[in-house]
């Protein structure tokens, strides 16, 4: 926890961030409880931040895509792009659910990547969506079993086809 990595910081100024302002506001108040003296955090987080930059013509110092927790997966606060795509490793910042109803894996994937997989983040979860729907419900019925028995210390457990 952050808490106890930075034991020794108790008189320094610290600022905290989050998407909306919630979570950061618990996690403010929780370090004040610890000791820490001079706990700042970003009222209304980077969502708020953007817009009071915007409306106030300020410089902003944040960079790239807010991740966001609805269907938009991310608002863009400046065209600089800091992440990369998980598959391929070029520069990309679009968040996407798998294609593959049984997977659903949230990730970070390129537009070449994105048509390459049909959206999907590997090329079995691709292969699946390729099946007739009927055929899909049978491998996630198998999965939902899997899923039951999903222990964090395994990998996700995932239909492999031709391998
Ligand atoms: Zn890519
Ligand atoms: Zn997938």
């Amino acid at each position: 926890m952050a808490a106890e990595m930075m034991q020794d910081k108790k008189e320094q100024n610290i600022i905290m961030y989050c998407t909306g302002g919630i979570r950061c506001e618990k996690a403010s108040a929780y370090m004040l409880h610890r000791g820490f003296k001079n706990v700042f955090h970003l009222e209304g987080g980077i969502i708020h931040y953007a817009n009071k930059v915007k409306e106030q013509k300020l410089v902003n110092r944040f960079r790239g895509k807010n991740f966001v927790f609805d269907d938009r997966l991310g608002e863009r606060i400046t065209d600089e792009i800091i992440a990369k795509c998980h598959q391929c490793g070029q520069p990309a910042d679009t968040h996407t659910n798998c294609a593959n109803e049984a997977c659903h894996l949230l990730f970070i994937q390129c537009e070449a990547c994105a048509s390459k997989y049909s959206g999907c983040c590997s090329e079995a979860c691709n292969q699946i969506i390729q099946l007739p729907e009927e055929q899909q419900k049978e491998l996630r019925k198998g999965m939902d079993k899997g899923r039951m028995v999903f222990n964090k210390s395994k990998q996700r457990l995932r239909p492999r086809l031709n391998e």
